[in-house]
């Protein structure tokens, strides 16, 4: 594996670049380089009548002839177009020699710097190399990336720089004024701007430093979801991107961690008996603290934040130190398990209701309904639920609950380690322990378990081809884990 390349941009204002070559190649790149205000010298016999008259206007450089080394006297960079692979390969040697860097024109091994494929919104650039590697690839990019940045993204960023130094005089702190800026930049600012409405902007710039100046720090709590970081909500990213902060669970997913701003700070807050302890008490501390300090904090935690997840606590606290908060949902295990294992929670054939329970300690077991929870056509997703198996087998069993209901125990869903254990509910407990099912994991205790189907992994199938159907699987099977990256499950009608 080649080491990667470094990217730069270079102000070649003022600066000499030779461009060895006259044809229609080196036509092209005397415009770019032109446009960068390089001092251009071109070196080639003969030009082509554009390059011929830009000598004759004055604004290029010519020397005429086969390319010489002395060329390269004075210039930080070149640049051959020849069609001559020979000259090409003269030129790049010779520059390597004195250290100068050089590009040759679609040939890549030769170069010691690329020019990249760019998307250009004003003074905002995108730049794109596949190092070479792949062109077509890179080019590709460029395509959609030009389709999906608005052009007002030019002005915008003009705009901006326009701004920097009220901006800085008027919030030194980094902090709020990053706060400040990531308002302009999704807010109206940038609307008007896109309409093209500067009086408007300007209004908003205005309102921007009045409220920055009295805003203060507040809290997301962000669902991150069962794993997968594709299950993540577009909403949530959003927030992940503008975290000063982030709290997180350790049930939460290094990939969904990953999409955190590069420079937030993570904390992780693990609450399960495990290693280090943090009291919900000290959750409320940390959050309320860094808020209090003005910045962003992602409070994110696995799941739906709702959903056994006592973020409803930690909102009665920052409500009670009155820190602005906003909540938003993930996607809740239960919901991730029943589709990652081709589950319907209430296929209509075998379930009338859904009834999300947790059971991970005596006092909780003893507080549940039993005869309810142990009614035929529902479904039961029982969460926190591996260490009371045989108490939940016992007691549904008791209630009536018929021995041959059929159970599915998923383990890390919606992860590339997941996992789904089936039986019959006689047999709940002896099957964990025969399997060694670990946490995380959920049980789907009810009818729509016999549905499990075994997972294919899509992304393993040539690129247009219909997937194969998914086999159901008798009781007492383990599922084969999914392949890595295993997508959501689409159900065959
Ligand atoms: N707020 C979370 C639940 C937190 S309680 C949510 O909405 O999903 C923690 C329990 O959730 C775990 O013990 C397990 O039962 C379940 N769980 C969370 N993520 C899971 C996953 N990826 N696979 C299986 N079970 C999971």
């Amino acid at each position: 594996m080649p080491v990667p390349l470094f990217p730069a941009f270079l102000d070649l204002a003022g600066r000499r670049v030779l461009l060895v070559g006259g044809g229609a190649v080196a036509r092209r790149k005397a415009e770019a380089l032109l446009e960068s205000g390089a001092d251009v010298v071109v070196g080639a016999p003969t030009l082509v009548p554009e390059l011929a008259r830009a000598v004759a206007e004055g604004r290029l450089a010519h020397r005429a002839g086969v390319f010489v080394p002395e060329w390269l006297e004075g210039a930080w960079l070149v640049i051959a177009a020849t069609d001559d692979a020979e000259v090409n390969a003269a030129v790049a040697r010779e520059a390597e020699a004195r250290r100068v860097w050089a590009n040759v024109v679609d040939d890549a091994p030769r170069c010691s710097f690329q020019v990249p494929a760019r998307v250009e919104r004003g003074p905002l650039q995108v730049a794109i190399s596949s190092r070479g590697e792949a062109p077509m690839l890179a080019r590709w990019v460029r395509e959609r990336l030009e389709t999906e940045l608005d052009p007002s993204l030019g002005a915008l960023a003009e705009w901006l720089g326009g701004k920097r130094y009220a901006l800085r005089v008027r919030f030194p702190d980094t902090v709020r004024r990053r706060q400040v800026i990531e308002a302009l930049i999704r807010g109206p600012a940038a609307d008007a701007l896109r309409h093209g409405d500067t009086a408007a902007a300007e209004r908003a710039f205005t309102a921007a430093l009045d409220e920055g100046a009295t805003s203060r720090g507040r809290v997301i709590l962000v669902g991150a979801g069962p794993g997968d970081p594709g299950l993540l909500t577009l909403r949530g990213l959003r927030a992940l991107n503008q975290a000063d902060v982030v709290l997180h669970d350790r049930l939460v997913s290094a990939e969904v961690l990953a999409l955190a701003r590069r420079d937030a700070e993570r904390i992780e807050v693990a609450k399960e008996a495990g290693t280090h302890h943090t009291t919900q008490e000290r959750i409320h501390e940390l959050l309320v603290e860094h808020a209090r300090a003005g910045k962003t904090v992602v409070r994110l935690k696995g799941g739906d934040p709702f959903v056994f997840g006592r973020g409803g606590e930690e909102l009665e606290a920052l409500r009670a130190e009155g820190i602005p908060f906003e909540v938003v949902p993930g996607i809740t295990a239960a919901v991730a398990c029943g589709a990652y294992a081709g589950i319907p929670l209430t296929h209509r054939d075998h379930a009338q209701s859904v009834r999300l329970v947790t059971a991970h300690c005596r006092n909780s077991i003893d507080t549940l309904d039993w005869r309810a929870l142990a009614q035929e056509r529902q479904t039961l997703a029982v969460y926190m639920g591996v260490q009371g198996l045989d108490t939940i087998r016992d007691r549904l069993v008791a209630h009536g609950r018929a021995p041959t209901t059929p159970f599915a125990l998923i383990e890390n869903g919606s992860r590339a380690s997941q996992r789904v254990v089936v039986g019959t509910l006689a047999d709940l407990p002896e099957r964990a322990v025969a399997e060694n099912v670990r946490s995380p994991a959920l049980l789907i205790l009810g009818e729509v378990a016999a549905l499990a189907t075994s997972l294919h992994w899509f992304g393993a199938t040539p690129r247009g081809s219909a997937p194969a159907p998914n086999e159901p699987i008798s009781p007492n099977e383990t599922l084969p884990s999914p392949a890595p990256k295993a997508p959501a499950l689409t159900l065959a009608a």
